[in-house]
């Protein structure tokens, strides 16, 4: 990698807080080129520029949002217009102008700060929807990087798009990145439909887009864990986590607390199991749900719909030594989380909608490959795409989720076994030090801004038409003259 990489997300790890999986996976890349990470701190402030805090390997720069800020570009447009739009919740929305206005602002605001300290040999790599148009306006500052963005979340379908005022803004500020990488390859499907229908855009076979003067590259990466690390937790993590509580068999859940991640249906299949199923067999079902954005209207429903649903089933079917649904409503560490896994019969995933899903693959990294537990799998989850031999179901179906968890806690070793090394591989697979070696190896491939030498393109070049190899067109590569 010739200069640093520059890494900039809406919030910065900071001391204290455990060190995530994208911290952890970053920490290597951004040591070894004396990189930068640029993100939000925790507290809103007045502060206008960049500040470094802690110290380390690499140097950490945090900017401030104003209270205003925080409303309106963090809760308001990214929480609630961006959220539940690219998970398939248009009817939680809430559409309101000083939301846009202030996450344009802040996004340009912060376009000048990175703009300081990018030097043009850089490779900056922007995470998330909170950010969608800051390569736009870093260019707009003469910005001539080579910038990426990750989004970690579902691309929306182009119909959703459409209750925005103006969903043509999306491929102009996707169209500043030199490559934008998704989680699946039905992200990317979606991501080129918004491109199909933009009569700016144009194509080349290798799923390079060319729009304007720029040539943008769409691809999936689907992330991963650290799984080396992870299984080490699990194997170092000691002693009974639930001491005399220990339940005799149990299928965990682990999940923000969030409306994305199916938890009523969940609890309504696990009652429809016991009622329908169970036959004696009292397993619980252990679901870890800290909360999340409790300031947004929409969760604080779904945190009252759980604790009435947990309550209604547990008053129905508990004995006076079990209780079926242990509902904990705050976050506990990896660490523990880890053993919690491995202990498990079952994990329950059941997503309506979610850019990939990483308990599903904590919880097969853990288990023991001679007598693992089984993962229920949502269809939706973008994890599903790659471990297919999980047991996939459609979490709007309560009566198919029900019977998947008595498959799961009936099913014999040996086809235990055979899903688990399946899914294992997948888990590997996509181990996130290899994700984000892809990812800034396809960084530094990508092309860059491109003049055209050989006149017009031609609109035939468009997808799902003959059309030429990107080599057949004749451009010069003008990058370090922006
Ligand atoms: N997690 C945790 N403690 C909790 C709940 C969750 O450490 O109490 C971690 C979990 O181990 C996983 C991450 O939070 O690494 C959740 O990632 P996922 O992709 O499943 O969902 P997201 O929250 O990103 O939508």
């Amino acid at each position: 990698m010739a200069g640093r990489l520059i890494v900039v997300s809406n919030r910065i790890p900071t001391e204290g807080a455990t060190a995530g999986g994208l911290a952890v996976a970053l920490h290597d890349s951004l040591s070894g080129t004396g990189g930068i990470w640029i993100g939000a701190h925790p507290e809103v402030g007045p502060e206008e520029s960049l500040f470094e805090i802690g110290d380390g390997p690499y140097q950490r720069l945090a900017f401030q949002l104003s209270r205003s800020e925080y409303e309106n570009y963090y809760l308001g447009f990214s929480n609630c217009v961006l959220w539940p739009l690219f998970h398939r919740r248009s009817d939680l929305v809430v559409l309101k102008s000083a939301y846009l206005q202030e996450y344009l602002s802040l996004n340009r605001r912060l376009s000048n700060m990175v703009a300081e300290v990018a030097r043009p040999d850089d490779l900056i790599w922007v995470h998330d929807y909170h950010l969608l148009p800051l390569a736009h306006y870093l260019r707009e500052q003469g910005v001539a990087a080579k910038i990426g963005l990750f989004l970690h979340i579902p691309f929306p379908a182009l119909a959703d798009l459409s209750i925005l005022p103006d969903p043509s803004i999306f491929a102009e500020w996707l169209a500043s990145y030199d490559l934008l990488g998704l989680q699946t390859q039905a992200d990317t499907a979606r991501c080129l439909e918004m491109y199909r229908a933009d009569e700016r855009a144009e194509f080349f076979q290798d799923g390079s887009i060319k729009f304007r003067d720029r040539l943008v590259r769409v691809k999936s990466f689907p992330i991963g864990i650290a799984v080396d690390a992870f299984q080490s937790l699990a194997d170092y993590s000691t002693g009974n986590p639930f001491g005399a509580e220990q339940p005799q068999e149990y299928i965990i859940g682990v999940d923000r607390l969030d409306y994305t991640k199916g938890l009523p249906n969940r609890f309504r299949a696990f009652g429809e199991y016991l009622h329908d199923y169970a036959e004696g067999r009292r397993p619980s079902l252990i679901q870890i749900a800290p909360p999340t954005r409790e300031v947004v209207e929409a969760y604080r429903q779904i945190t009252e719909e759980l604790e009435e649903l947990s309550g209604r089933i547990n008053g129905r079917y508990a004995e006076l030594d079990w209780t079926p649904i242990r509902y904990i409503h705050r976050p506990i560490a990896r660490d523990r989380l880890a053993g919690i896994y491995r202990g498990a019969r079952a994990c329950l995933v059941t997503s309506l909608a979610d850019g990939m899903n990483l308990v599903a693959k904590e919880y097969v990294a853990v288990q023991i490959p001679d007598d693992p537990g089984v993962l229920i799998l949502s269809r939706f989850a973008g994890a599903a795409e790659d471990m297919t031999d999980a047991l996939l179901v459609n979490p709007y179906d309560i009566d198919e989720v029900a019977k998947a968890i008595d498959t799961a806690l009936n099913m014999p070793a040996e086809e235990r076994i055979a899903r688990h090394r399946s899914c294992m591989a997948a888990v590997q697979a996509t181990d996130v030090g290899r994700w984000t070696k892809h990812f800034l190896a396809a960084l530094i491939a990508s092309q860059g801004r491109l003049a055209i030498s050989s006149g017009k393109h031609d609109r035939h070049s468009r997808i799902g038409e003959e059309r030429p190899e990107p080599r057949q067109v004749k451009f010069q590569h003008v990058e370090k003259s922006i």
